[in-house]
């Protein structure tokens, strides 16, 4: 095959796809469909340096189209999603880390006097934000606590992945009491993207609804809080004096999730900060010096 002729096979695939999953809704289709393109030629590379195709191209993107316009998530398909500077291996049945949690790390960044050692990541889910912080802070330490067996699993093999042998994941549920996580206190920032969905807001997303799984959409209660009350109420526990907690919420929940950490109590510092699309997402709670925290195992020991 030439590199002119796979380039005009490579020209009508692109076509066709994006035809084919702009019909069945998917809302990138053109995006979606390169990715679908590069994933079934094997390349990493931008599609107009690819000269070869190999056996099974068509078939294999076929394949995959009628997988994308099902409304399966682009991500589950390709194993993998961008977080920050990391790929992030990913697997059916645990949330798809989201650009927006990115922001979550350079917050944390900016409320703290320098940076983190000790980082708690809860309702970690694919381990995005405890990866993160591995990766691009080379001395820190995380410990992640995620209540889903698969879901843990996968966070111990993402941090695995980002920070070798400085990642640490507890299988547990914030509701009730957890001594291995008490232990750790004080620890620097408590990052969380937990469920916050209230009970009646259905997400509208075919990809959402039917792939993520709802305990890691829905937050409990009639306000979808009751899992970021349990979330602020540990880093209440869990900082040291100026540590931070950086917690995403839903853009209607920016007064909730400030009356809900000004009634935990024990932070000199509230406030709501907006993602990129100018929306209230993030609470940021500054930990007040006061009562000490008390822990006996350190991450780092
Ligand atoms: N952000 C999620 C969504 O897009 C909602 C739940 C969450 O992130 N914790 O559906």
């Amino acid at each position: 095959m030439s590199g002119g002729e796979a380039r005009s096979r490579l020209r009508s695939a692109l076509a066709d796809t994006t035809r084919q999953l702009g019909e069945a809704g998917v809302p990138s289709p053109s995006v979606d469909a390169r990715a679908l393109i590069a994933h079934a030629a094997g390349t990493e590379r931008p599609l107009v340096m690819v000269e070869e195709l190999p056996e099974g191209f068509a078939q294999q993107l076929a394949h995959l189209t009628a997988r994308r316009a099902q409304r399966e998530p682009l991500q589950l398909i390709l194993g993998r999603a961008p977080f920050r500077h990391l790929l992030l291996d990913v697997r059916p049945g645990v949330f798809i880390p989201r650009p927006e949690t990115e922001l979550a790390v350079d917050l944390m960044h900016q409320h703290l006097d320098g940076p983190p050692h000790e980082v708690v990541d809860l309702c970690a889910g694919s381990g995005a934000l405890g990866a993160a912080v591995l990766d691009e802070l080379p001395r820190s330490r995380v410990l992640s606590v995620e209540i889903d067996a698969a879901a843990a699993e996968l966070t111990a093999h993402n941090l695995e992945r980002a920070g070798t042998g400085r990642g640490r994941v507890l299988q547990a549920d914030l509701l009730g009491e957890i001594p291995q996580l008490a232990a750790v206190a004080p620890v620097d920032a408590v990052l969380s993207n937990p469920p916050y969905i209230p009970p009646d807001a259905l997400p509208r997303d075919a990809e959402v609804l039917e792939h993520d799984p709802h305990r890691a959409l829905f937050g409990g209660g009639d306000d979808g809080l009751e899992v970021p009350r349990a979330v602020i109420t540990w880093a209440r526990r869990l900082l040291r004096p100026g540590g931070v907690l950086i917690m995403e919420h839903a853009d209607v929940q920016g007064k909730a999730a400030l009356a809900a950490a000004t009634d935990c109590g024990g932070f000199d510092l509230l406030r709501t900060v907006p993602d990129l699309t100018g929306r209230d997402r993030f609470l940021v709670a500054r930990r007040a010096p006061g009562e000490p925290t008390s822990g006996s195992e350190r991450l780092s020991r």
